[in-house]
């Protein structure tokens, strides 16, 4: 936490600046993330669904003479602790380093929102109320009485705003400084007398015990509903008081408060805008719902690979001109031939390679940031609700699934979403199927080689594969263990909208990023590795990789890979570096047979040329095994450190990679000799 910088006796016109820390707090998909991003300029993901944001983010802002340190928290319903996001939300609201909250509000949907707000307001710290997503109350013609709702809310700023469009910012910041000068008045709302008279004894008994506590009268209200931590963590004794939990009475207190207030301040002006409920009845039907889902992902593909190979040519120039250039350069300085061919046939072919992939990555998420963005995720994790529950999987667990699609690191973060222990376990044995971008290139590279007609099939049906696997892994789990999960996930479904550009942009950039960056150092460090044990054998350097350490490792896999059709020491050598990051599986064929831009026309026919001199016989089938086994085996690095992490048991970790290392070959020597049959 950011200490208030006036402290410490400096001088000068700094050390008379203020501090605050302040919360951002509300419902999911209400807008805090895009409203922290706005306000202190960070480019935080900002998505539809719970497990994003599970953890409290921090950032600054300023506005006249305070500084403000802002905290972005998970979106929850109430403050309850249940859920992670409710724990982690809770402890930010109620930790004395907070001096105030903004309560991010769906301007949209007050009647939900305003639950949570009532309960902030019961904490008895300062609360300004950002009535967010102001052009869609709008649009639907929609009007606030923004006098009386103020006054129903106990006196608090409440400011229109739009995060998505930036405005409001400033008077936001403005009534929040001036709010917290102010000090607080006690917001009050009547419970039925006889509670009243149980929350004021509590109250006094609260201050009495704990008087430097801000909210006694949350405390005492929380006590009425026999909340176990706010128990824990105040223990007096009530017992004569609290007979019974009050929760219900106080709830529906709450809701009845609510709904005066929306009656009071909400109009209509004309007709209701016209509902999307004809396109959801169709997009959430709960059989055709898939199709359309796989349907739209396969749209998706194509794109990725037609106007990927367009974009594609531009790199390719790029990067022979690098390629060649370098090469010159090098020789024109007398480098020796060694450093060269680092340089030229390690560094530049392994990291080059991965970046000429950027095209097809950026068409996938910019795809992936579209349907998320409109509301459309949302909907189709709506609908494999119901299939995770048939296949013994909690219904969150959809949600890192489909994060899975762009890396599996985050999406096995994710699982704390779900509730138990023995959820998150199986989540994350089934996450890595579902095949993480990282993967993309090696599906485009082997797919455009082998399958010129239709690469997009051939790639589409690895995503799919890897779904289907996911699910039957699940089955065979709950069938061995006969447990049934009902935790299913409460999603609201967010209004389809024109997604928000700043936000796609956010998020394409973020994802990018993350790419670009494991080009520069994974990528970077595992081609100088390949280069090298390529290049070195047990006489020293040789001249072919043939008598490379890598090749005698690679031949130790020959016979346990020849089954699966894979029996090259080349894809033993592809295999093993693939582990550092599954893109290293594309360098490694681009260092292993000396192709400068493996995505190119002429590096596909190089490698296709290599491979034939190793293998005549290698054909689609054996391609398409490898990319099978490349789906299924174990997860890069930094996947198992994330599920060694977040599982805590390294029994879990390493069972899970054998687990996976099993399934691959089982799947690839299954499809490769039933396929051999049949082709041959
Ligand atoms: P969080 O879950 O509260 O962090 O919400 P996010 O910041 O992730 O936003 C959820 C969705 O609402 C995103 O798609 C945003 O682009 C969108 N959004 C945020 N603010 C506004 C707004 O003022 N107007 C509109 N129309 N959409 C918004
Ligand atoms: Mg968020």
């Amino acid at each position: 936490m950011n200490h208030n910088i006036g402290i410490g006796g400096k001088k000068g016109p700094e050390s008379r600046r203020k501090h605050l820390n302040v919360a951002c707090i509300g419902n999911p998909n209400c807008g805090k993330t895009t409203l922290f991003n706005a306000l202190t300029g960070s480019r935080l993901k900002v998505a539809n669904w719970p497990g994003v944001t599970v953890e409290r983010v921090e950032g600054e802002t300023s506005y006249e003479d305070t500084d403000i340190t802002l905290i972005d928290t998970p979106g929850i319903y109430s403050l309850t602790c249940y859920t992670i996001e409710e724990k982690v939300t809770r402890k930010c609201a109620m930790d004395d380093d907070i001096d105030a909250i903004i309560n991010v509000v769906d301007a949209s949907s007050l009647e939900r929102n305003l639950y949570l707000t009532l309960q902030l307001l019961e904490l008895g710290k300062p609360v300004v109320l950002a009535l967010n997503m102001m052009d869609v109350v709008k649009e639907r013609g929609m009007e606030l009485d923004m006098h009386r709702l103020p006054e129903m809310l106990g006196g608090i700023p409440v400011v229109p705003v739009s995060a998505a469009r930036r405005t409001g910012l400033d008077i936001l910041l403005h009534a929040l400084i001036h709010h917290c000068e102010e000090g607080m008045e006690e917001y009050i709302l009547d419970y039925p007398p006889e509670i009243e008279d149980k929350i004021g004894k509590l109250t006094f008994l609260m201050r009495k015990n704990y008087p430097s506590h801000c909210s006694a009268r949350w405390h005492a209200i929380k006590l009425l509903e026999d909340d176990e931590e706010v128990r824990q963590d105040h223990p007096i004794s009530v017992d004569s008081l609290v007979d019974r939990s009050y929760e219900k009475e106080i709830i529906q207190s709450k809701y009845a408060y609510i709904e005066k207030v929306v009656r009071e301040i909400l109009f209509y002006k004309g007709k209701k805008a016209a509902s999307t409920d004809r396109i959801d009845r169709l997009l959430t039907h709960p059989i055709w719902g898939i199709p359309v889902f796989l349907l739209i992902m396969c749209l998706v593909f194509f794109l990725t690979f037609t106007v990927g190979d367009v974009l594609k040519g531009v790199f390719e120039t790029g990067l022979d001109m690098v390629s060649d250039g370098a090469a010159g350069l090098l020789e024109g300085l007398g480098v020796a031939g060694w450093l060269k061919s680092l340089i030229v046939e390690g560094i530049i072919a392994g990291v080059g390679g991965i970046l000429t992939f950027i095209p097809n990555i950026f068409i996938l998420f910019l795809a992936l940031a579209i349907l998320e963005d409109s509301g459309y995720m949302a909907r189709v994790a709506y609908v494999m609700d119901s299939v995770m529950g048939r296949v013994g999987l909690s219904g969150k667990a959809f949600l890192p699934m489909i994060l899975g699609f762009g890396c599996t690191v985050p999406a096995i973060m994710a699982t704390r979403a779900l509730e138990t222990e023995h959820d998150r376990r199986k989540t994350m044995l089934v996450t890595p199927f579902m095949s993480c971008s990282a993967r993309l290139p090696v599906y485009v590279l082997f797919s455009d080689i082998f399958f010129p007609e239709h690469p997009a099939v051939a790639a589409f049906s690895m995503y799919v594969i890897g779904m289907a696997i996911a699910i039957l892994v699940a089955l065979v789990i709950n069938g061995l263990e006969k447990g049934k999960v009902n935790d299913s996930l409460l999603i609201e479904l967010p209004e389809y909208k024109r997604p928000n550009a700043r936000t796609i942009r956010i998020y394409v950039w973020n994802k990018l990023k993350d790419y670009l960056s494991k080009a520069g150092t994974t990528i970077f460090i595992a081609s100088i590795v390949i280069w090298l044990v390529l290049n070195f054998g047990m006489s020293g350097q040789v001249k072919d990789p043939a008598d490379s350490f890598g090749a005698m490792l690679g031949r130790v896999l020959v016979p346990v890979l020849a089954p699966a059709g894979l029996g090259m020491w080349q894809i033993g050598v592809a295999l093993l570096s693939g582990i550092s990051a599954k893109e290293v599986v594309v360098s490694s064929f681009a260092v292993l047979f000396g192709v400068a831009n493996a995505n190119s026309e002429a590096g596909m026919a190089a490698i296709l040329e290599n491979i034939h001199k190793v293998d005549p016989a290698f054909g689609p089938l054996n391609a398409y095994c490898l990319m099978l086994f490349c789906l299924l085996y174990i997860p890069c690095v930094a996947t198992v450190a994330t599920i060694k992490k977040e599982s805590g048991s390294w029994r879990f970790t390493l069972g899970m990679m054998a687990f996976q290392l099993l399934l691959a070959w089982t799947v690839s020597t299954v499809v490769f000799q039933l396929g051999s049959l049949i082709v041959g």
